[in-house]
């Protein structure tokens, strides 16, 4: 099997790597925030990021090239530079708009979401509707030219430094329960919006709960027809998995651990020097090479413009669980600056040790963020081994 891009992708890689190497990393000096928007704005003008979206909105707009894209990812990763904005409304919000929004909402959301410049939060999960996210029961009421609603949504990442949430209420509650939901875009700087933060295992509090009462949202902010809420969610939630943490994440994180250990002492010595730490590093890169690979199959099956279907559910299901390997691995070489490490501090310990701890601390929620691996496994299960409902 040949696993060569090819020359002619050869003459691409080195056009991006030539591209990073005159502009990332930045000079020191000036402001680091504006520093990324305009590398951002350079890389998209160039053809890097935000390909698959229309120049009018805002994209770069390739031709659909999945390799390239690949080299992109692989390119960038080896130097750690940015890419595109890290937000559900670029992740998630984007793509439903293209697929299901009106001319108006693609033209007023589109453009300031790429940019950063609009923030979005996700409003699925209540606390009686998580994994079974059609049960949920925060209901919208239309009066007139708005939408009213009343309930409450949980664990809304990062709600609280939010602009705008797409939400999914229920609109037609005698409906049968996947029938009668829909899908609202919501301005969430209004009074009948509170927010409140959560505090998490990590010591920071980027969840939230979030309660309505009697919020309201024009009638034309409705993405899709009332009651096709759910139909609309299973194509943000597609895009949620394919842009889950993927092989570039797990490769990048793997040469930190490698460089930790070198760092790390382990028995009395560089842990990197322990047969047993030396194993343990074999085995999870055995698994971040297959990922790679598995990634690679599922490259080709877009590429063919065949849908990878459950290949989205088979690498995130993988990469939690690899997420969850490295972290544990560089959880025990951290030894006992486990206890002793400030959880909100971002910098890099003397020792290194920071990213792992917060790594340790936060790899449990990969495992559920974006559907719970165990409804991972059952979709496999179910649609893809054809076994029996559980
Ligand atoms: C980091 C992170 C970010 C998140 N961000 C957002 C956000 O921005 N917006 C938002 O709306 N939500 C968000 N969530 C919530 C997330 O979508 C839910 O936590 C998830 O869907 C699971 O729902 P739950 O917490 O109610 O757990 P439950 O559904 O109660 O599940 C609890 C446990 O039971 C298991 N389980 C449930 N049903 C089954 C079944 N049928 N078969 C086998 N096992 C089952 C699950 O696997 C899990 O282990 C986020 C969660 C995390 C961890």
């Amino acid at each position: 099997m040949d696993l060569s891009y090819g020359p002619q992708y050869g003459a691409y890689r080195a056009e991006v790597a030539a591209f990073l190497a005159a502009s990332w990393p930045p000079r020191d000096g000036a402001d680091r925030d504006a520093q990324i928007t305009e590398f951002r704005r350079l890389a998209t003008e160039r053809g890097y990021l935000y390909r698959g979206i229309p120049k009018q909105y805002g994209g770069s707009e390739q031709p659909a090239d999945l390799l390239r894209a690949r080299i992109i990812g692989e390119e960038f990763a080896r130097v750690h530079a940015p890419r595109e904005v890290i937000n559900v409304g670029v992740g998630n919000l984007v793509g439903t708009l293209l697929e299901c929004g009106t001319e108006w909402q693609k033209e007023m959301f589109i453009p300031k979401t790429l940019s950063g410049e609009y923030y979005w939060a996700q409003g699925y999960s209540e606390p009686g509707a998580g994994s079974d996210l059609a049960s949920l029961r925060t209901r919208a009421e239309r009066v007139g030219d708005k939408w009213v609603i009343n309930g409450q949504k949980i664990w809304s990442s990062f709600a609280y430094m939010a602009k705008y949430m797409f939400v999914l209420v229920r609109t037609d509650p005698q409906a049968p329960k996947h029938k009668g939901i829909s899908y609202l875009l919501l301005d969430l700087q209004q009074p009948g919006v509170k927010i409140r933060r959560i505090k998490q295992i990590t010591g920071q509090s980027e969840f939230c709960e979030v309660f309505f009462d009697n919020a309201e949202t024009p009638t034309d902010w409705i993405v899709g027809k009332p009651g096709e809420g759910w139909k609309v969610s299973t194509v943000t939630l597609k895009h949620e998995r394919s842009s889950g943490r993927g092989v570039d994440w797990a490769s990048a994180h793997f040469a930190w651990l490698v460089e930790f250990a070198k760092r790390a002492q382990y028995d009395g010595r560089p842990a990197i020097e322990s047969p047993e730490i030396r194993r343990q590093l074999a085995v999870i890169q055995g698994h971040v090479e297959s990922m790679r690979y598995s990634g690679y199959r599922q490259t080709s099956m877009e590429a063919a413009g065949e849908n990878p279907g459950i290949f989205r559910s088979l690498m995130k299901l993988y990469g939690s669980d690899i997420a969850q390997k490295m972290a544990l691995l560089g959880a025990r070489l951290a030894g006992d600056d486990l206890m002793l490490l400030d959880l909100d501090s971002t910098r890099e310990s003397r020792r290194g040790s920071d990213r792992w701890v917060q790594l340790f601390m936060s790899s449990m929620v990969l495992a559920i963020a974006g559907g719970a691996s165990n409804i991972q496994r059952n979709i496999i299960a179910e649609r893809s081994l054809g076994l029996p409902r559980e």
